[in-house]
């Protein structure tokens, strides 16, 4: 179900320093993501989204980003895709996100975009206009495997799409990567995973791959997952129940040895371990007045 709401306000400041992505804003234009990924931690009690496969539309958001955007003084950057897959399927009737790219374009603000869809190459030509100060399109790819990829995000486009999606943006000069996380325990962590994950996001030219090996579970996100893992992984969650306990943090197995092998590859296909990042230019030093 689509419902139409009215935001107070859209542009969220990151509070602490952003270690992972840079970020210094968050931007989120819908609420609920119809990409229904098993794991996905938007469904914890503590972001009272109630119903997550509904999503809520927020109508107003163009009028508020016109209103917000020219009185930020930091030109940080603007993050999407923190609690909803800016490229939900509402994008194709609302094109909200298309539209807040070209007023973000306008104001000449840099933009960091997370997606599971190759929707996002229909926003090509307005992320190059934006990357003449920074664009950067992180895809999220937990599998290459698309029928496994069917079961954990069933809603979302396939990994193959996503990285041909990949491709596509970086003929234009976008900058792009991948978001390697979660990991799934018993189900992703493996070293042929990891490994086909790594030369596939070489092959389609990507720059960076973040990874986090593991993934975070609780309460109420943790009840969907477990009640999935029943339906298509039989025997997987006492696996879990037996590892991890009520533990927030759910490691992968042989984490160690994943990483130093994702480190080699890495290193083997030049690919970098951070995401790429928009660096502020440096003010001229203004000459004292003698
Ligand atoms: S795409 Fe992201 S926000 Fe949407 S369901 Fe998947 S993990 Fe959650």
């Amino acid at each position: 179900m689509i419902r139409e709401i009215q935001a107070k306000t859209l542009l969220a400041h990151v509070k602490q320093p952003d270690t992972w992505f840079g970020l210094r804003y968050n931007l989120n234009l819908y609420r609920g993501c119809q990409h229904q990924c098993i794991y996905c931690d938007s469904r914890s009690e503590c972001y009272q989204i109630e119903n997550f496969h509904d999503v809520l539309v927020k109508v107003n958001a163009l009028d508020l980003l016109r209103d917000e955007l020219p009185r930020k003084r930091e030109k940080g950057t603007i993050g999407f895709g923190s609690m909803s897959d800016p490229y939900t399927f509402a994008e194709k009737q609302y094109n909200l996100t298309g539209q807040a790219l070209a007023v973000i374009a306008e104001h000449k603000f840099p933009v960091h975009l997370i997606t599971k869809s190759d929707m996002v190459v229909k926003d090509r030509e307005t992320l190059a206009a934006i990357n003449e100060v920074f664009a950067t399109v992180s895809f999220t790819i937990t599998t290459t495997d698309d029928d496994l990829a069917r079961q954990i995000e069933p809603g979302a486009p396939s990994p193959s799409r996503r990285l041909k999606a990949m491709a596509a943006l970086r003929e234009r000069g976008i900058h792009a990567g991948i978001t390697l996380m979660p990991v799934l325990p018993f189900i992703e962590d493996n070293a042929a995973n990891i490994t086909q994950i790594v030369t596939q996001a070489a092959d389609h030219g990507a720059e960076y791959i973040l990874a986090s090996f593991g993934m975070t579970l609780r309460d109420r996100q943790r009840a969907y997952y477990y009640d999935q893992l029943d339906r298509h992984f039989p025997g997987v969650r006492a696996q879990y129940e037996r590892r991890f306990g009520n533990h927030y943090s759910c490691a992968a197995l042989r984490s160690d040895q994943l990483w130093e092998l994702f480190k080699d590859l890495c290193e083997r296909y030049s690919l970098s371990t951070q995401v790429s990042r928009y660096i502020p230019p440096v003010q001229p030093t203004q000459l004292a007045l003698l």
